[in-house]
């Protein structure tokens, strides 16, 4: 591969770069690398402007059905004291990001399946709706759900959902999770079509620097979202909490600062070739570097989710060890945005919904 420039990089991945051709640019160093840095600035500014858009982040609740191998809140691991908000801190967050110009908030969560789990859900979603003026764009993120939920939740005003398929590669997914029917690849990718079909934008992503994971299997998970056509990614690095199964490879994973270089790398050629997705600058950067935010948001990412759970509930939220800001209110996290954010040369977009333009171009297109 012959690079002089961010050019030439912008020419290999807007023209349907092979999985070997990706993989080779996953590892660049020094001056491709900065080329390619370049390269995702130079698109960044031509395509969505260098605004950067907040989700206020609330982690509703940390009971989950579920046992990811990697996942500090699985079922199995006893030492989490459980919890759920009640409905009115649910509301004081909606109405605190509302008053915050954010735009929109992105409820997360562990993994259920209940009618009354349903139900709650769809009456938060109407609460949250008539306390904010249906001005706020509603996230959820709440793991697999069936077709009727999903479209329950979408008319009670939910516009996007977030589903990481964690892995694109079907051996690597089976290797960090269980083996049964309740941890299904097929069962994630069907639900990520049904979200596609019900008109949601939709939302993926995956971990980077897992055990057994390659750099061919970063390079599948980034054709795995080109040819989706995912409307939002969120990555991150995987983080090793020493109450999961998976922490028993930590001798063999990369070390941090790898594992951190090449979720940037990946966003990067991202943004290089889907040029109008919403990508999250997510809080596992920061947890490994302290300016790890910014420098996503300076590789191509435009979304941050500032924190707005009850810092009471904050550290029994820990998918991952060292998890950034738990003892932070949510004022000092939006102040503290706020100049990270300029440091890093973008601009934040007030009282937007912040839509991935990608969505409007993908339903135009059908
Ligand atoms: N239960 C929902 C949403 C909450 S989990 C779901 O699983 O979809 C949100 C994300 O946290 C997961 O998708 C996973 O990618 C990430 N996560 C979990 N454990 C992690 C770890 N050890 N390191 C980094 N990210 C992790
Ligand atoms: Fe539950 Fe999500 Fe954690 Fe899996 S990753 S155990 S589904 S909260």
């Amino acid at each position: 591969m012959n690079i002089n420039s961010p050019k030439d990089i912008i020419e290999i991945l807007q023209n349907n770069p092979s999985k070997a051709v990706i993989e080779q640019i996953l590892c660049f160093e020094e001056e491709n690398k900065n080329f390619l840095f370049q390269a995702a600035t130079e698109i960044k500014t031509k395509y969505i402007k260098n605004l950067v858009y907040f989700r206020g982040l609330i982690e509703y609740s940390n009971i989950c059905r579920k046992n990811c191998f990697y996942c500090g809140i699985r079922r199995e691991n006893e030492n989490v004291c459980r919890y759920t908000l009640t409905d009115d801190e649910v509301l004081e967050a909606a109405r605190y990001a509302y008053k915050e110009g954010f735009g929109s908030i992105a409820i997360q969560g562990g993994e259920l399946n209940s009618k009354a789990f349903c139900d709650k859900i769809t009456s938060l979603l109407n609460k949250i709706n008539k306390a904010t003026d249906n001005r706020l764009g509603i996230t959820l993120s709440l793991g697999e759900q069936t077709e009727e939920v999903l479209l329950e939740w979408k008319e009670a005003g939910a516009r996007r959902y977030l589903l990481r398929i964690e892995s694109s590669n079907r051996d690597l997914y089976a290797k960090i999770h269980p083996n049964d029917s309740v941890h299904s690849y097929d069962e994630r990718l069907k639900t990520l079509k049904i979200l596609r079909k019900l008109d949601y934008q939709v939302g993926t992503g995956v971990m980077i620097g897992l055990p057994f994971q390659t750099y061919e299997n970063v390079a599948e998970d980034i054709l795995f979202f080109k040819d989706n056509d995912i409307d939002m990614i969120g990555l991150g690095p995987y983080i090793e909490h020493a109450d999961t199964p998976l922490f028993q490879y930590r001798d063999i994973l990369p070390p941090l600062k790898e594992r951190f270089d090449l979720t940037l790398k990946t966003i990067a050629i991202l943004r290089v070739m889907q040029k109008d997705i919403n990508m999250v600058a997510s809080t596992a950067m920061q947890a490994i570097d302290k300016n790890g935010r910014e420098k996503a948001l300076m590789a191509g990412a435009n979304i941050i989710m500032p924190n707005l759970t009850p810092t009471k509930y904050r550290e029994d939220y820990l998918l991952y060890q060292n998890k950034p800001c738990i003892d932070e209110e949510a004022d000092d996290c939006k102040n503290c945005l706020a100049a990270r954010i300029t440091l890093a040369g973008d601009k934040i977009a007030y009282n937007e919904y912040g839509d991935s333009p990608h969505y409007f171009q993908r339903v135009k297109k059908n």
